[in-house]
Formats: structure tokens, sequence, C-alpha cells
């Protein structure tokens, strides 16, 4: 579905892309890490183009909630009970620079933004250790973080929970559009509608996409889940999914960033629209991608918790997205291993990517550039502590014991000829082939149910009416077009 963002996003303009093109940098993937990347990098005089498969923003970034906050849930203590004190304030000072570059920036581009108290509260008197043991991270790390035993302007009860001021929200694509014409403003330029397929690495590197070959000096995939497999992050990545939905006719506002640190996971933003209206966001019912019997399920639950605490409440849009978790809490930022010196990553940002990929970016832009910067080195050089090596190996024990109940289902039952309206169903087809039927306004598509990034049984969303794989995350149309994640290539067609 199309989020509150999406809906009513500023025009963002696509050049063509030229035959035989070659530039100094080329950015892969036109969110808010590639765009804030690809603007750093032309704005130091390179030649820059951001290649986006699909559409500016399309994917997560104009599907987030967009807090930019250094309160992210209990992200500070999780980071600890991982890694050396330094690690962690490693992380909150790029947090800080992201934030506070990404601030800078909207005031001098006219990009409205609100500033609010963020706050994580213990929904149980089971969560409340888990929310102290943050407030102690935010104050070790030097955040004027503040215990609160209730929160009067919720109207439910709360065990308590830590709050950060002078925090802030925005409007994602507004930030975009800013950042997009910023950036053709110094010669960039965006290419939309193009899938890189390929890199090859060498001086300089050999780019392929769906509709033709570029060439650069550097490659930078801000991709989200990395689309080249040879540096195994899809091993090191949980794909997280979540649900938003947004209400306007809400009397009593909450004003503050609320986000509930145990279960069931909520979080609270308002979003005032230029209209007038001001809409209240809430957000969670998260799980692994493709792993849930019934997304639709997902968005339900935020419905009628909101009926239950907003009676009021006038649904006017929901969405879904989705993140990457890295198994030892600390994004993945810098050079690719096994690309030469000239491809570069940036994933892993956990659901708080507002911060995290403006870091990212001013990161990425200072090494290409021969430059530094001081928070980067410890993030680098942390040791894989035995609990993220256990939760990594476990990663991939769920991964190994999906792909083959996925297999093994779907050798079940043949694949039915036509799903009910608005169903999918994995079957075996002639040949004992995995096969993914599905019917969507009144279309039945049949198209390969094994995943083309590696070889996992899709699931059906019937929430946003796609095949998700669940083992990295890929998700395809019903027709097999790819949609987002690892996967570069289509789901085969059934008449192959
Ligand atoms: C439900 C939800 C709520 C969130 N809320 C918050 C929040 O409140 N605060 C916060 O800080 N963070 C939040 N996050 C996280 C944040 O939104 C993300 O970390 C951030 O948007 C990631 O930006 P990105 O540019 O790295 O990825 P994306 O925005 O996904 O951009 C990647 C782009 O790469 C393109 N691409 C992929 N493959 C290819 C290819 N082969 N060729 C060309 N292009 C390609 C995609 O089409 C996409 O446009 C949330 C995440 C979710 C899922």
């Amino acid at each position: 579905m199309t989020s509150l963002w999406l809906d009513d996003a500023p025009a963002i303009a696509s050049d063509p892309l030229p035959a035989e093109s070659r530039y100094d940098d080329v950015v892969v993937g036109g969110g808010l890490t590639g765009l804030t990347t690809a603007l750093l990098l032309a704005r130091s005089g390179r030649s820059v183009a951001v290649l986006e498969a699909r559409t500016v923003g399309a994917v997560t970034t104009g599907n987030t909630t967009a807090k930019l906050s250094l309160l992210q849930g209990t992200k500070v203590s999780a980071i600890r009970r991982h890694h050396t004190h330094r690690v962690a304030q490693a992380y909150v000072d790029g947090n800080l620079e992201g934030q506070q570059w990404l601030l800078r920036y909207c005031e001098e581009h006219g990009v409205p933004v609100q500033r609010h108290t963020a706050v994580t509260y213990a929904n149980t008197a089971g969560g409340v250790p888990t929310v102290k043991a943050e407030l102690e991270a935010l104050r070790d790390a030097g955040l004027e973080a503040q215990w609160h035993d209730g929160f009067d302007e919720l109207p439910y009860d709360t065990h308590g929970g830590v709050s950060l001021a002078d925090q802030a929200q925005f409007d994602p694509m507004d930030v975009l559009a800013a950042l997009a014409a910023d950036l053709r403003a110094h010669g960039g330029l965006i290419h939309e509608g193009v899938r890189v397929t390929g890199v090859s690495t060498g001086s300089p590197c050999t780019v392929t996409t769906d509709v033709g070959t570029v060439t650069a000096q550097n490659v930078v995939l801000a991709t989200g889940m990395p689309i080249l497999d040879r540096s195994l992050y899809f091993a090191k990545l949980a794909p997280m999914r979540s649900y938003c939905v947004a209400f306007e006719g809400v009397s009593a506002m909450p004003q503050a960033m609320y986000l509930s640190a145990d279960q069931p996971s909520r979080s609270l933003r308002t979003a005032p629209r230029s209209d007038g209206r001001t809409l209240l966001i809430v957000g969670g019912s998260g799980h692994g991608v493709g792993r849930a019997r019934s997304p639709q399920k997902h968005v339900d639950q935020l419905r009628q918790w909101t009926a239950k605490h907003f009676p009021e409440a006038r649904e006017t849009h929901w969405w879904s997205a989705q993140d990457y978790s890295p198994a030892d809490q600390i994004p993945f930022v810098g050079p690719m291993p096994r690309g030469g010196g000239h491809v570069y990553v940036a994933t892993g940002f956990d659901k708080w990517g507002m911060t995290n990929a403006v870091a990212a970016a001013i990161r990425l832009s200072a090494e290409m550039l021969g430059g530094h910067v001081s928070w980067a080195g410890p993030m680098r050089h942390r040791v894989t502590d035995p609990l993220a090596a256990l939760k990594g190996v476990q990663l991939n024990a769920e991964v190994g014991a999906l792909m083959t109940s996925g297999h093994v289902g779907a050798q079940l039952r043949p694949a039915p000829a036509a799903p009910p309206e608005g169903q999918g169903t994995v079957g075996r087809a002639e040949g004992l082939r995995p096969t993914a039927v599905s019917t969507v306004n009144g279309v039945t598509c049949a198209v390969s149910a094994v995943c083309s990034h590696l070889g996992g049984i899709v699931s059906w969303n019937d929430a946003e009416k796609s095949w998700d794989c669940p083992l990295h995350g890929s998700r395809f149309t019903p027709d097999g077009a790819v949609l987002e994640g690892p996967a570069t290539t289509p789901l085969k067609p059934r008449d192959d």
C-alpha cells in the first residue's frame, strides 16, 4: 500500500541513462543513504550518478516512520551487550553527527522538521530492566536521558520509560526531494528504473544493469541488503518487516515520539500535513520477512490496538516496509571485502536509518575522498563477540531449516489452478516444480516459487499481495518482478 509520505510526495526529476556512460562514482540506490552519499561526493566535484531500480524513496525510506532520534528503542544498551563502551560511544557519536547534519540540511533547504521528545517505555513490569539499561547506556554515552514513572498524555498505562529531549521527525520524501534537487544542482544525475545486476571490479569498475552498462571508479551499494553476494552480508543480517497505519481525527494527540521496548511493539508519532491536519502514525507488529502466516493480521493488530486507545481515530493510510538487523547491532559501512577497494556498502541500520544513513554517507564520502572520521575506527575494528557469533549461527540455521521446509512443503500439495481473489499458494506443478500461483485484481499468475537469489521458497504476503522470501528478504510482485531485497532477477515464469 502507499505510505502517507509517498501518497503526496514532491516530484523528483529522473534523467535518461545515456549509452556507455562513465562516472567517477556510481551510487546504487535512491534512498536516504544513496542520495546523501551522492550529494556529498558531487559537492566535492566528482561526477556522480545514482542508479535506482524503482523510484527515489520507493523502498524503505519512503515507507519509514522518520524519527530522527538518538533514543532508538533500546539500541545503545543492546550494543553494550556485545561491545565495549568505545564502540557504543562511536555509534552514538556517528548518529549524533548524522542527526545534526540532517537537521542543518533541512533548515538550510526549507524542509519542515518538528522537534519532539523521544520516549522508550515499558509495557510490562518485565520490560522495566531493559528500559533502565537503556537509560544507563545513554547516560554513559553522554546523553541527558531522563526516567519517568508514567506519561500523562498517553491514553494507556505504562511501567515508565526513558526520554531524550529535543529529538526530531519529518516527512522523509521532503528530505529526499531536497537532496535530489541539490544533487542535480551539483551536476549529479539520477537514473530511475535502472536495476543493477552486477559489478565487475577493476579500474574502472563495470556496472551491469538491466538497460546497459556503466563504468565508474567507485561503486557504492546503498541498496538496503547489498545486492552482491561476494561478501555474504545476507548471512549476517536479519530482514525485518513492520507496519504503519496513519489516522486522522485524534483529539488528544500525544506529542512525544513513543516506542515500546517490549511486546506489543508500538511506535507513535504525529505527522502534520500541508492541509492543516495532524495525523497520528501507529507502527509496530514486526516479524521476519516472509515468516508471518498472515501479514494482513499484523496490520489488523495495529488497527484494533488504535481503536481501543484512540477510539475516534479514522484510518487514512497503511503501509509496510523492511530493514536489516545485524547480529552484532552495528551497521556495516565501508569498503566491501573482495570489492578491490572500489566497491562500498552501507547497510544494517536496524530500523534506525534516518541518523545511520547520513552517518554512513559522511563516513563513506570521507573515506572515498581520502578523509577520515574519528568515530568510524572503533566500529570498523570491532570484534565479533561470542553472543553475536551465536546469533549469526542461529540466523543461518533458521535459514537452512526454512530452505528445507519450504521445498518439502511445496511438494505436499498440487499448485491450484486459480486461488481465490487476493490469495496466493505454493504447490507442485508439472515435473514437481515448486510453483507460486496468485490471483490479484482478477488476474491469476503462476511463477516459479524458487527465489532467484539463493533458492528459498517464497511465501504469500496477503497484506502487500507479494511473494516474499523468508531466507534473505527478497520480495516480488505476483508476476515475479523484483520489488526489493538482494535478488536482482525476477522469479522465473511458469511457461518456461
Ligand atoms: C517500518 C519502518 C519504520 C522505520 N522507522 C524509522 C524511524 O522512525 N527512524 C529511523 O531512523 N529509521 C527508521 N527506519 C529505518 C529507515 O527507514 C531505513 O534504515 C532507511 O530508510 C534505509 O535507507 P536506505 O537508503 O539505506 O534504503 P532504501 O530507502 O531502501 O533505499 C535503497 C534503494 O536501493 C534500490 N535498489 C535496491 N536494489 C537495487 C538494484 N539492484 N539496482 C538499483 N537500485 C536498487 C531500492 O529500489 C531502494 O530505493 C524504519 C524502517 C522501517 C522498515
